[in-house]
């Protein structure tokens, strides 16, 4: 921790626990911050969550685990480089998409949708309320208990209806502040490796072509590259030399860009770089217009692709239904649910049963929420 810059997260600067407790001894605040994570259940339910294609579709998709496992590579490589707190930053990749219900964003909208009245459902605010709340392992505390920079990377977006009611938390929504460089680079680290990971498994499926990835800048180039040195390359390899490229350029990218921004910033510490007017773990202006082109390719021709829509369709009308199911006749939720809310006190608005009925579909694997659709006889 010695080589830490001085604008990093530190523990002695760390804003600490809600609940205290004694120092981890041999590992450091933020790696047993990292730990608690992958010893949780809901880290273990991403590998039977859909990223993009649905889990079942075939073993070689990326799952929502193998994605953060592929943010926090490159969340942790960009940390090392820039002299961050690196154990913070693998905290934060790991358990960024743990609020995420089956089905990928298809399962959101509908949960949202069915949340409309009972106050909405955010993916990201779920995940930090798994942490901070769902995961029932500790004796002295409900959920993880993880340092406050930890969830504050967590919480990378909210309403500003539901940053009011996070005390310290939300007000950096409310004072249009930053969070630290350690969550700055979760985000984009997230980011990177979705369009990339999701070309390569748009390819593996046949629902994209490299003619029709030509029109991206990025890949173009990149693909030239690859062409150029090995004309005689199976497609195979290609494709893996082509993205491992296409990642490298954009981390690098990252890397030098943001180095500058720190510097011209003259940053002393965290609350420096909370209370800086942008950003600065950013990409160059070429490379940010470069990935945002790809990004939107993706949108185009692999989010909105008649099958990952149809596998849309699906999803909503699974999420919809459980949730009627549940909030027709609570007495169908696990017995945990049930005595959760029993013992709550008066709910006359069902805003609490919605709340904990979304936690539940929420939690729910793929496979899992098909399973128990399936008993659900609809009138
Ligand atoms: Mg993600």
């Amino acid at each position: 921790m010695e080589s830490l810059a001085i604008y990093a997260a530190r523990e002695s600067n760390s804003k600490g626990r809600v609940y205290n407790e004694n120092h981890p001894g041999h590992r450091s605040q933020y790696q047993r911050d990292r730990d608690r994570i992958i010893h949780s259940s809901a880290f273990r339910r991403l590998e039977y969550k859909t990223q993009v294609f649905v889990n079942h579709e075939g073993d070689m998709f990326r799952t929502r685990l193998t994605h953060s496992l592929e943010v926090s590579q490159i969340g942790r490589t960009i940390a090392r480089a820039l002299s961050l707190n690196e154990d913070l930053t693998e905290a934060i990749c790991l358990a960024h998409d743990l609020g995420h219900t089956p089905f990928g964003h298809a399962g959101q909208d509908a949960l949202n949708k069915c949340m409309k009245e009972y106050g909405g459902f955010e993916h990201n605010l779920q995940s930090l309320r798994v942490v901070d709340q769902l995961e029932e392992k500790y004796a002295e505390f409900p959920g993880l208990n993880l340092l406050y920079e930890t969830r504050e990377g967590i919480l990378k977006h909210c309403s500003l209806n539901n940053a009011r009611n996070l005390g310290e938390l939300g007000l950096r929504f409310i004072n249009k502040q930053q969070p630290g460089l350690e969550a700055q680079i979760a985000n984009i680290a997230d980011e990177i490796a979705y369009n990339n990971h999701d070309v390569d498994d748009g390819l593996r499926a046949g629902l994209l072509t490299v003619d029709q990835l030509c029109e991206c800048d990025l890949f173009r180039e990149q693909y030239a590259v690859v062409k150029n040195k090995w004309p005689d390359l199976d497609p195979k390899r290609t494709k893996h030399e082509l993205i491992r490229r296409m990642i490298n350029k954009v981390v690098d990218d990252l890397i030098r860009t943001s180095r500058q921004m720190i510097n011209r910033h003259d940053l002393a510490d965290i609350e420096d770089v909370r209370r800086a007017d942008q950003s600065l773990i950013s990409l160059s202006e070429q490379i940010r217009l470069q990935n945002l082109q790809l990004k939107q390719f993706l949108y185009k021709n692999l989010y909105r692709h008649e099958k990952v829509m149809r596998m849309t369709e699906d999803a909503t009308a699974i999420v919809t239904r459980l949730f009627s199911y549940y909030m027709e006749d609570a007495s169908r939720l696990p017995v945990e649910i049930r005595h959760r809310l029993g013992q709550m006190p008066d709910d006359p608005s069902s805003k609490l049963k919605a709340r904990y009925i979304a936690d539940y579909i929420a939690g729910m694997t793929d496979r899992f929420a098909i399973q128990e659709a399936r008993g659900v006889v609809t009138p």
